[in-house]
């Protein structure tokens, strides 16, 4: 169990339809003895945490009839009785802009071609009814016709439960956390490239743990590229497509050395900052080098659970960044970030903190300032914990892809030696386009199933 001290905590329904969804691609690729079935294996003695819903909705939904419909006229929603029993209510307004015909939709790009000004946002309906092939059949006022198939509607029923259910298939929020007891998941880097399953199953796994290692990369530079062209395209910064993590003379970045890297996510002097990293060793220090990982958005709980003052404190006051030098081309950065980015419902959603690049300027009012060092310093402190820290070594040819948004990572400081020299490849992605390719991912590998 690798989160043992959290089962508690966990809602056995949840972790049920929950592990079952995160799991089906997994076991779909489960061969004994292989590194996909291993992933599988360490996912489901996972506890699920933190963006907590009861969506299950990337299972294969059970077809939907529409037993009747009705328009309420009053009320300005059609209402569709479905063969289960269940009810959704869908307003007038909303059906018209989303009318799927030819004129309305242009079918190529799956893009709405109404405009917003010839939409009347007051309208009624003449008739609404099933059609012989069950489809939901609207005629306008206008007598423009919409068909609606039974299936788009049932998943864009309004209803809380099926809201929630859609936007899980849609961004996979939910999150396993995890502490010094993860075994990283692990697949092998020639499957991730060539076999769709092996592939789904390691971006599942870097959505709902926020770390995967690769296995069986050659020990080359090239290779977090070739990796970043299976999911779309990388993300060029100032440090370049891809960069090399190297003790370097007159360094412009404290990673270009070989001190101890306290833990830390990657650029907060951007305010878009990289949102997935990989890091592909080649070369491998003779004596230290480690890596560690934290769980951020374990931390962040932990925090709010322990101080919640700290963690209002670090949701609350912006903080300076900075980054200044020449890499890719000369650069002087400046951002401003909170260390812990929370979204609109209170939820962790990211965090921001390296401490090399926060900046001498800042931007706090006096009476701020100790009150913000002291909440920093309690954050720390948890990620700190041995019992939340995960370390672990690398090999050449083993790559690490983790969740920059979420996960702190850090290294020890290393022996540099001439003749072996430590020797890092790394590359960024963002997440928009890492949950493009798992989406796809995902429908392919389903249509197969
Ligand atoms: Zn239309």
């Amino acid at each position: 169990m690798w989160m043992s001290t959290f089962a508690r905590f966990a809602l056995p329904a949840l972790q049920r339809s929950t592990s079952a969804m995160a799991c089906q691609a997994l076991r779909a690729c489960h061969r004994p003895g292989q590194a996909a079935g291993l992933l599988s294996s360490c996912l489901k003695s996972m506890q699920l945490r933190g963006h907590q819903t009861l969506g299950s909705a990337s299972l294969p939904v059970a077809r939907q009839s529409v037993r009747h419909v009705r328009a309420l006229d009053e009320d300005r929603l059609m209402e569709v009785e479905w063969e289960d029993g269940g009810h959704s209510l869908y307003p007038f307004t909303w059906l018209r802009d989303n009318c799927q015909c030819p004129l309305c939709t242009l079918q190529s790009a799956q893009a709405r071609k109404l405009l917003m000004s010839d939409l009347d946002i007051h309208t009624g309906v003449d008739v609404v009814e099933v059609t012989n092939d069950n489809k939901v059949s609207i005629v306008w006022p206008d007598q423009h016709t919409s068909v609606f198939d039974a299936e788009w509607l049932k998943k864009r029923c309004f209803s809380p439960a099926a809201r929630q259910a859609m936007q899980e298939e849609l961004f996979l929020n939910e999150r396993y956390y995890w502490d010094s007891k993860l075994r990283i998941p692990t697949a092998d880097y020639q499957e991730v490239l060539h076999d769709d399953k092996a592939a789904l199953a390691w971006l599942l796994a870097l959505r709902r743990v926020g770390i995967v290692y690769l296995r069986g990369a050659p020990a080359e530079q090239g290779h977090v590229a070739r990796l970043a062209e299976r999911i779309g395209y990388l993300r060029l910064t100032f440090y370049g497509h891809t960069w090399q993590v190297q003790d370097k003379y007159m360094a412009n970045n404290v990673a270009y050395t070989s001190g101890r890297l306290s833990l830390h996510t990657d650029y907060p002097a951007l305010h878009f900052a990289p949102g997935v990293q990989f890091l592909h060793c080649i070369n491998q220090a003779v004596e230290g080098g480690e890596s560690e990982v934290v769980d951020g958005f374990h931390m962040a709980e932990q925090l709010q659970r322990e101080d919640p003052e700290a963690f209002r404190t670090l949701t609350s006051l912006p903080v300076d960044f900075t980054d200044t030098g020449t890499d890719y081309c000369d650069f002087m950065l400046q951002s401003k970030k909170c260390i812990i980015d929370v979204d609109a419902e209170g939820r962790v959603a990211r965090i921001n903190y390296n401490n090399a690049t926060r900046d001498s300027v800042l931007d706090l009012p006096l009476h701020q300032v100790q009150p913000f060092y002291r909440s920093l310093k309690a954050f720390v402190d948890i990620m700190n914990r041995p019992e939340n820290v995960v370390t672990y070594s690398m090999e050449p040819g083993d790559i690490v892809t983790f969740d920059n948004w979420r996960l702190l990572h850090g290294r020890r400081s290393y022996i540099s030696r001439p003749d072996r020299l430590r020797h890092l490849e790394g590359a960024y992605l963002d997440w928009d386009e890492v949950m493009s390719r798992l989406r796809i991912l995902r429908n392919s590998v389903h249509e197969d199933m």
